[in-house]
């Protein structure tokens, strides 16, 4: 890239939302492709004359929550315009969206790029009703509606993306957000998140922006890369011509690695926008808003858990990469008190165990209660289980259910840390080790392992090593 150039974006991000019903019917939801074509419609998403939507509560709800993963301000009123136009995949001839007065305004995403912490503004959120499917097969065109009507939310940031790294960065962290608040699975693979970037270059020294493309169909993370990449190349080498960028679409091909203009802002559709008269505005109570608040995103209890726990950053990412594990740490680090050991018995010991099994499990597969393995930690802590043994009471409580201090016991593997016994073993070993007791103190100082090890078979591995090794230190001159 050459450095005389600094890129600019932005991003509008469709996520589909994950309620069990469309957006203003009961038809079901499409998440997922149907097993078969235009077996979830009904007259209200086909548009029938004479039809009236209802909106759905499950999409305001998740639509909220969403908000509130943005730190957007929800709107108490927001008003649903239509979006005229005329396309086979759009049976009612236009589509439900907000235009004027969207659900939820400003807000932000914090995450990491390179190591650094970042915010990206959000400039708004709205929702919108989706289109059909076209399938091109054989020389015809086959349209399947299982999908129109779906419900969508439309996230538009603020030109604030420096880098491709920002972009993707971004996304991950929104994909991240989408699930932590149980809006959407943001899979891109299912088209549940996809993105329009829009791009303009400008001279590192300039404070204005550029004219900028909007490139839409891109979809994939590294098919947003290839297409950024490609496009400020593209722009540059316009620049360096002498020509001049026009506000423009393009539509990426990630077959063939370009994008082709798709329409200027000349040819750009008037939509003819204008509130729905189906639908009255959506008007929210303060308590339906304020109820649906989330108090920690997972970039919070990622920078808690480098700053007041001191984890690495590898580990701090890992434990608040989503809700399930996020929320298995917190309950250990409760109990535990211990940051540090609580993330290693799950990021090392648990994913091992989890990763080792044929079908790969995960932290909701353990069958024994969250408080046990917190009770293996302290066990371990209190010096009376190894940490090798540790291990082997995880699988029983991963596999077995049951409570550590049971299975601790019934394995025999409760170290004992009775001071008068175990020093009573270690006299009687030191009385029978004459001969290696005088090489000891003739220097032979790596002897000292035999005289714990002597102490171990004695006590039939039962006992704590460290406290043997404490009390013959004591006992034997240095
Ligand atoms: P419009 O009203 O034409 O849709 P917006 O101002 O709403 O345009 O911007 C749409 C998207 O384009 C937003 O994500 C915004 O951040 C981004 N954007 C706006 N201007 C630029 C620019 N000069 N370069 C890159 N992205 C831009
Ligand atoms: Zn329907
Ligand atoms: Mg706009």
């Amino acid at each position: 890239m050459s450095s005389k150039y600094e890129i600019v974006m932005g991003l509008e991000t469709h996520v589909r939302i994950k309620s069990k019903t469309k957006m203003f019917c009961s038809c079901a939801n499409a998440l997922e492709l149907a097993s078969e074509a235009n077996i979830n419609v009904c007259p209200v998403c086909m548009g029938f004359p004479g039809m009236l939507p209802t909106l759905s509560s499950g999409v305001v709800d998740l639509a909220v929550r969403a908000s509130h993963a943005l730190r957007s301000v929800v709107q108490e009123t927001s008003i649903f315009d239509r979006k005229s136009y005329f396309y086979p995949d759009l049976p009612m001839g236009y589509q439900i969206t907000q235009l004027y007065q969207p659900v939820a305004m400003g807000g932000e995403v914090k995450t990491m790029v390179n190591g650094e912490l970042r915010t990206f503004r959000i400039h708004h959120m709205h929702i919108e009703n989706d289109a059909g499917k076209l399938v091109h097969s054989g020389g015809k065109t086959l349209c399947d509606y299982n999908r129109a009507g779906s419900p969508l939310m439309e996230i538009v940031t603020e030109p604030d993306f420096r880098s491709k790294d920002d972009v993707l960065g971004y996304l991950e962290e929104l994909q991240k957000l989408m699930r932590w608040c149980g809006a959407s699975d943001a899979d891109m693979e299912k088209w549940q998140l996809r993105c329009d970037v829009n791009i303009s270059v400008r001279l590192q020294w300039e404070t204005k922006f550029r004219n900028r493309v909007e490139l839409k169909n891109v979809n994939g993370f590294a098919s947003i890369g290839r297409a950024i990449d490609a496009e400020y190349t593209r722009q540059v080498e316009i620049y360096e011509a002498g020509g001049t960028i026009d506000q423009e679409t393009r539509g990426w091909s990630d077959e063939r690695w370009v994008s082709t203009p798709m329409r200027s802002k000349e040819d750009a559709m008037d939509y003819r926008y204008f509130p729905d008269p189906d639908l009255p505005p959506l008007h929210l109570t303060t308590e339906f808003i304020t109820s649906r608040e989330i108090r920690e995103l997972p970039i919070d209890r990622r920078l808690r858990y480098l700053e007041e726990y001191k984890l690495i950053d590898d580990d701090a990412r890992i434990l608040s990469e989503n809700i399930i594990t996020s929320n298995f740490y917190e309950e250990l680090v409760n109990i535990t008190k211990d940051p540090k050991k609580s993330c290693s018995y799950i990021t090392t010991i648990l994913f091992a165990i989890f990763e080792s099994h044929e079908t790969k499990l995960s932290l909701t597969d353990i069958k024994a209660e969250t408080k046990e393995i917190a009770r293996v930690i302290q066990l371990v802590n209190a010096d009376e289980l190894s940490s090798t043994n540790s291990k082997i009471v995880i699988e029983k409580l991963v596999f077995e259910w049951g409570q550590a201090d049971s299975w601790v016991d019934s394995l025999s593997l409760r170290q004992k840390n009775d001071l008068g016994a175990l020093e009573s073993i270690v006299d009687a070993v030191l009385a029978e080790s004459q001969a290696q007791v005088e090489e000891y103190k003739s220097g032979k100082i790596n002897l000292f392992g035999f005289f714990v090890g002597q102490c171990m078979k004695k006590s039939a591995g039962q006992w704590n090593p460290k406290i043997f090794t404490d009390i013959i230190k004591k006992k034997l001159p240095n």
